[in-house]
């Protein structure tokens, strides 16, 4: 059967074959509350698209007919978020569950507070609430429009994402163009869900992806940089730069690189930031963690390097001219991803040290050794090495050696620094989500 807007495709529980125990307990106890309490309750999102495709999910998202209010009234570990998209967060120790009240479509708005959808057609508020019914439609692909109902274990699907996942199809709900004009960072979202789960994007969503693209310039750059941590943590960063690249989209995010990946089409920057993703990649795989100061300083090398030159040619001295040529492409950058200062002052110790590397003289390699960006300074280096860049291989493994010899006292990886622990769940803007 097929599913329809008023018939959904229901699998029981024997027919979709996901275990109770694969859901999080904490995301159980919240299901398990809500329902009690009378409340419809289910685990909707990339959770159950996850757990249908065997993948082990990033986070487990709720949602239910109880407003945020009732939500609050029932749980004395809830806390309300968002005035723009109004949810509540769960916490259980650094894990949080996001359960989100179903919407509605704004026509059923009963005060203008409730939604507001800019001229352009981006949603700036989306507090209508709803069903379930309702709710299924403002999702953004049929594949993250399952929801898990913990009255009877079954999957409901009204939207045709049961089949899409089998097939490995990315179908936008709707009319593709009007969802990216409501929210564009859908754009991104249909890359990174492309690229980690190997699917195809329908080519009705697809065909208008480079058109669009430009309408990235009105999403607020806060939440470029949420994003842009999720393409590159996903495990897929590889294939998630080059599709970005592909639909343009790339150079929305990150102007200045692309221009110069423009200039010099399959070069050695080109080549020294697909090496770096690979690696992002395989550190994720081995659940390593990940700096994003790193990808920040990688794709951000050769608009410096660049600005540094101009900045030598005026007469600067080298390491003078790097520091003003960093501050100047950083502060460009932010206007389209704001990268927070916690991590571009990182970015620009990396971009120092491939300076200050050079000197392999005198008590300075063992003082250099003990700082704490050495060793991604370390990595960046090598990596510019073994993508081509001339004469930095024998500075490598002269960097290499000397740590053998000089093996360092803390224990601690300094090229992932260890930060305050992160709440399991980052993103607090979400859904059809606002931007400005
Ligand atoms: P993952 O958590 O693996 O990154 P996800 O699909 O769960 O993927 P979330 O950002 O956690 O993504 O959002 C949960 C769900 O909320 C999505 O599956 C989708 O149904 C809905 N959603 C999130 N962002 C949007 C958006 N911008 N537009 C429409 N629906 C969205
Ligand atoms: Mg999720």
């Amino acid at each position: 059967m097929t599913p329809s807007e008023e018939e959904p495709l229901i699998l029981d529980a024997e027919t979709h074959g996901v275990p109770l125990s694969k859901i999080d307990v904490n995301a159980r106890k919240v299901l398990n509350r809500l329902h009690e309490a009378g409340f419809r309750a289910c685990l909707v999102g990339g959770a159950v698209r996850d757990l249908l495709l065997g993948i082990t999910p990033k986070d487990f998202d709720v949602a239910t007919d109880a407003t945020p209010d009732e939500v609050k009234r029932l749980f004395r570990n809830a806390r309300l978020i968002g005035r723009r998209f109004r949810l509540a967060h769960i916490r259980y120790g650094r894990d949080i569950i996001e359960v989100a009240t179903f919407r509605a479509p704004h026509e059923e708005a009963i005060e203008d507070a409730e939604a507001l959808v800019e001229h352009t057609g981006r949603i700036l508020r989306d507090n209508v609430y709803g069903s379930l019914e309702q709710d299924v439609w403002r999702r953004d692909f049929t594949v993250n429009s399952l929801y898990y109902d913990i009255a009877d274990n079954a999957i409901i699907d009204y939207t045709g994402g049961v089949a899409d996942l089998r097939e490995g199809i990315l179908r936008m709900i709707g009319d593709s163009e009007q969802r990216y004009h409501e929210d564009p960072v859908r754009m991104l979202r249909a890359v990174r869900f492309a690229a980690k789960l190997g699917f195809r994007i329908d080519p009705e969503a697809e065909h208008i992806l480079t058109d669009l693209a430009h309408l990235l310039q009105g999403v607020a750059p806060a939440r470029l940089f949420e994003e842009f941590l999720k393409l590159m943590h996903a495990g897929a960063a590889f294939d998630t730069f080059e599709m970005l690249r592909e639909y343009q989209l790339f150079g929305q995010l990150f102007p200045e690189t692309e221009e110069m990946l423009q200039q010099d089409e399959g070069g050695l920057f080109e080549q020294f930031i697909r090496n770096a993703l690979k690696n992002t990649d395989k550190r994720v795989a081995e659940g390593k963690p990940v700096n994003p100061a790193f990808l920040v300083a990688v794709f951000l090398w050769r608009p410096v390097v660049r600005a540094q030159e101009v900045q030598i040619a005026e007469g600067l001295p080298p390491f003078v001219a790097l520091q003003k040529a960093s501050h100047a492409v950083l502060s460009r950058e932010v206007k389209h991803v704001a990268v927070p200062k916690r991590f571009s002052i990182q970015s620009r110790e990396i971009w120092e040290l491939q300076q200050r590397l050079r000197g392999t003289r005198g008590k300075r390699p063992l003082r250099l050794i003990n700082e704490p960006r050495f060793r991604a300074g370390y990595d960046f280096l090598c990596l510019r090495a073994h993508s081509g860049e001339d004469g930095l291989m024998a500075l490598c493994e002269w960097w290499t050696k000397f740590q053998e010899e000089n093996p360092v006292k803390s224990k601690r990886e300094p090229s992932a620094p260890r930060r305050r622990q992160p709440p399991r769940r980052r993103s607090r803007r979400k859904k059809p989500a606002s931007s400005a």
